[in-house]
């Protein structure tokens, strides 16, 4: 692994041979054959989460049969189902709730165990490796993320700052994107000279808004752009590649499965079929026929504490068959609608991701759905459906927090309802600014 592999690992304390030995079994699988990693989660589901021992008491033996006999499992079932969606603990693999990362305008707390840790970290290097033609140890990155992030690192300990040095990873904030942020980014891209960078469409966006608008010339382009988490639109890929003169890879990832297609060459999105089983299936739960469009469902194969067998992700697609002009034979998904935040704008001109606004709710028991609005540069409104009282205290520091980016005069207004209104423009929506643009 080489010495700056051996110094982050001794500085993380990561186990690298789990994660390598995941990334091989990734290389080595072959789609067209059966999937054992498939069968032993349905196999597993069926003799130890009560929920799934139930529905598949009669199933066939099959696992993709076994698959097919189960109804859609939605956010709400899970909810309502508690600790039936659990296996029994297992000393070998611990579990933890998981928390960081990804977006949804559901929050949603749920276990993860060791076990699907070390794929979903095998899959980021499947990406690097078999995507990108990259190492992530060593090649220069700027990654410009969640503030959360950037703040725990920084909190955190020498040990993780020292191990970034060594990895050669730039952190940066990318919530508040506003003139004297974009001049540090720039700065840092001169610096740096990134062969990746590492961030959300939303925010690479605004920084390529910015390059053009300023006519700034940087020293090197990068060689790639690795988004995630949030649904690539056509004109911002555009103006993206345009301005980075790089290309565009985007990563199809969710909280429960991790990683779960990334984008080839050609465009394709390659379902990673050694983690994750997707179908497209109709508002019946009936499969469409190949290319048709309908709901994204995930079975994910190696979180054992608590499985996930034909879950909802709430996008749509389309599977688009195991033909692509790279040489890849994983089948394709083609993702159509999918989670869409906008930016807030701020009087000074500048903008702040809706994530930092998401973020506020992202691990609270009260909040069940919402949708944040800006009506003006000081009018924001949080729209709820709650699942318990709200706590006052609570309100006082989310407010707090958007006053401190959006401005102390900026006015919340909270909205309790029953359902988000699925209007047309706010259906896939978890942040929407209503301020007409110039
Ligand atoms: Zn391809």
């Amino acid at each position: 692994m080489g010495l700056r592999g051996f110094a982050y690992r001794l500085l993380t304390g990561e186990k690298s041979g789990q994660i390598d030995d995941c990334y091989r079994k990734m290389v080595a699988f072959d789609p067209r054959g059966a999937n054992p990693y498939l069968e032993a989660v349905v196999r597993h589901a069926r003799e130890n989460v009560p929920h799934f021992r139930d529905l598949l008491a009669n199933a066939p033996q099959d696992a993709r049969a076994a698959l097919a006999t189960l109804p859609v499992l939605t956010k709400d079932i899970v909810r309502a189902e508690g600790d039936r969606m659990l296996a029994p603990k297992d000393p070998k693999w611990p579990r933890k709730p998981h928390k960081t990362g990804g977006s949804t305008a559901e929050p949603f707390q749920f276990l993860v165990d060791l076990h699907h840790q070390y794929w979903a970290r095998a899959a980021e290097l499947y990406i690097f490796r078999e995507f990108l033609g990259l190492e992530p140890l060593g090649t220069p990155t700027v990654e410009m993320l969640q503030s959360r992030e950037v703040w725990s690192v920084q909190r955190t300990n020498w040990r993780r700052n020292l191990a970034r040095k060594v990895a050669r990873w730039d952190l940066q904030q990318a919530f508040v994107m506003n003139e004297p942020h974009m001049r540090e980014l720039v700065e840092a891209l001169r610096r740096r000279r990134p062969v990746l960078i590492k961030t959300y469409i939303g925010s690479i966006y605004q920084l390529a808004l910015y390059i053009r608008e300023k006519n700034v010339r940087l020293p090197s382009h990068p060689r790639h752009i690795y988004c995630t988490s949030e649904l690539v639109r056509p004109h911002m890929r555009e103006v993206v590649e345009e301005v980075f003169q790089c290309r565009l890879t985007d990563v199809y990832a969710s909280r429960e499965g991790g990683p779960m297609a990334a984008q080839c060459e050609k465009g394709n999105y390659h379902i990673l079929e050694s983690n994750v089983t997707i179908e497209v299936l109709d508002d019946a739960g009936l499969p469409v026929e190949m290319g048709g469009e309908g709901n994204i469902i995930l079975t994910c194969h190696h979180n054992f504490a608590q499985p996930f067998l034909r879950y909802s992700l709430m996008d749509t697609g389309a599977l688009g068959g195991d033909v692509c002009s790279c040489r890849r034979r994983l089948p394709i998904l083609k993702v159509l609608s999918g989670r869409v935040s906008d930016h807030f704008r701020t009087a000074d001109g500048g903008v702040v991701h809706g994530q930092y606004f998401a973020s506020q709710f992202f691990e609270k028991p009260w909040v069940r759905q919402f949708q944040i609005r800006q009506h003006g540069f000081h009018d924001i409104e949080f729209i709820l459906v709650p699942s318990a009282q709200i706590p006052p205290d609570e309100v006082a520091g989310i407010e707090e927090r958007v006053r401190w980016v959006m401005g102390a005069e900026c006015r919340v207004k909270w909205t309790t309802v029953d359902e988000i209104p699925r209007t047309a423009i706010g259906k896939h929506h978890y942040t929407l600014c209503l301020i007409e643009k110039k």
